[in-house]
């Protein structure tokens, strides 16, 4: 049987080691540089409840995970209504028009289904390229979906992903897929009870994680490989990444291939801020914030807010509530975007009476323009199984669970077949 390295315990590596180990053919040893396992998936449990700082929601297009919830009979809390500035969220992107944006919902849903298939079939065609780098605005405009403008504004620019004028449509479109239009209608997103972190933990009970162990160096020869931790040297068939390329630049001689993905990709900075707050919202809504999706926002404005922990929310000792809230980073330190939190909690008539705690993450890897009209998309896929690596995660993917599972469904097997040739 044939080993696979992972590097990288987040929901990549450990979705594809669950997916490698399922095939019967290879066995897989993750290297993890932290102490948990999850990676972007991180909860903490604070004033009798858990938060997820990390990996919030599933949808409809969290299929696979969904299922191994309920293989692992953790069950699921629906998300309370969604607001926009005071408006429920569907009415906000209904802007008035609920029968133009019925009609504007199929019409994204079969262009987006063109769009996306000419992406996978014809990755190397010059207009396609064009289009893969095209913000996703333009391509709205393009297409003449305004009322999917305001859908975008809700599911990826407060989601973290970019403002609608800079980011990628190849990018866009692979986060905004007809289920995820369809989960938001349908009321179908939830989040596991617990938090994220620990449905992680328990599934990797039949993994072979090995945690505290980053990987530090990495040597290819022709028939193995050489993986270097602070245990010490593992030889394994093939490597897997499943952390961000730049995480190993230290550790690994670069292939060209390699070097020009790493520049090709810049991260955003999405900053979770949990918060003691008083004299704020009862219910438990997420609050969204217009002027904060529109281009030309500045960095620290609030994205969107949230009572934290399970309904009914807990008040703290101060009488206060906790919320989750979001923004994002650019080049702010920590200190500044707690300031400018506070003050956009004032101006919003609450007051904010501490930080518990705030993480400010690598977050939505973004391509390059250039490097998507020169070809990216079509040479990172062909670079898979170069040198018996693969790679998977948020930069080959797109930066949600959902995503990267999916991802690996398709690459596992792939994976399966280039070691196979390998090995005879
Ligand atoms: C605030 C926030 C909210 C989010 N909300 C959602 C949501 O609602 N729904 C959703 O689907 N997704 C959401 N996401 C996104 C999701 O969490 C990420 O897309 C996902 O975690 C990425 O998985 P990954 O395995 O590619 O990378 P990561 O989660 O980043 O995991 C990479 C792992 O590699 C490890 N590593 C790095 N370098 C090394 C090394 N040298 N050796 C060994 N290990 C190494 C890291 O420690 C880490 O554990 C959210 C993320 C954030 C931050």
């Amino acid at each position: 049987m044939l080993t696979v390295g992972i590097v990288g315990a987040g929901p990549a590596g450990l979705s594809a080691a669950r997916m490698l180990q399922e095939t019967g053919r290879a066995r897989a040893i993750i290297f993890e540089k932290q102490e948990r396992v999850g990676g972007k998936s991180f909860s903490t449990p604070r004033y009798g409840d858990v938060h997820d700082i990390g990996t919030c929601y599933s949808t409809m297009a969290h299929a696979i995970t969904n299922r191994w919830m309920r293989d692992l009979k953790i069950g699921q809390i629906p998300i309370a209504r969604q607001m926009v500035d005071g408006a429920p969220v569907m009415q906000y992107i209904m802007g008035g028009r609920p029968f133009t944006t019925t009609r504007e919902a199929l019409q994204f849903m079969s262009a987006w289904k063109r769009q996306t298939r000419a992406f996978e079939e014809t990755p190397g065609d010059q207009a396609v390229r064009a289009t893969a780098a095209m913000p996703v605005g333009a391509w709205l405009d393009q297409q003449g979906l305004p009322s999917m403008r305001r859908y975008m504004q809700r599911g990826l620019t407060n989601m973290g992903y970019g403002y609608l004028d800079e980011t990628p449509t190849i990018q866009a479109l692979r986060w905004c897929t007809p289920s995820l239009l369809i989960s938001g209608a349908l009321k179908q997103v939830k989040a596991p009870e617990n938090g994220w972190q620990s449905f992680w933990e328990r599934f990797s009970q039949s993994l072979d994680v090995r945690l505290g162990q980053g990987v530090l160096g990495v040597r290819r020869g022709n028939d193995t490989i050489d993986i270097s931790t602070p245990a010490g040297v593992t030889r394994v068939d093939a490597l897997l990444i499943a952390a961000p390329l730049d995480e190993l630049k230290d550790a690994m001689a670069f292939s060209a291939a390699e070097q020009r993905v790493l520049e090709a990709v810049t991260w955003g900075r999405l900053a979770a801020t949990l918060a003691s707050i008083a004299g704020w919202r009862r219910n438990d809504d997420i609050v969204i914030y217009e002027d904060a999706l529109l281009p030309g926002a500045s960095p620290g404005a609030l994205l969107s807010s949230r009572v934290a922990g399970k309904p009914p929310p807990k008040k703290d000792r101060h009488g206060t509530r906790m919320f989750m809230c979001f923004q994002y980073g650019g080049a702010l330190s920590s200190a500044e975007l707690a300031d400018r939190l506070r003050t956009e909690v004032c101006q919003r008539g609450g007051y904010l009476d501490h930080v518990a705690m705030q993480k400010i993450w690598n977050f939505a890897p973004r391509y390059d323009t250039r490097a998507l009209e020169d070809g990216l998309v079509a040479r990172m896929r062909d670079m898979q199984g170069d040198q018996r690596t693969w790679y998977t995660g948020a930069t080959f993917s797109f930066e949600a669970v959902s995503n990267i599972v999916e991802f690996n469904k398709t690459l596992v097997p792939r994976m399966i077949d280039g070691l196979g040739a390998l090995s005879r």
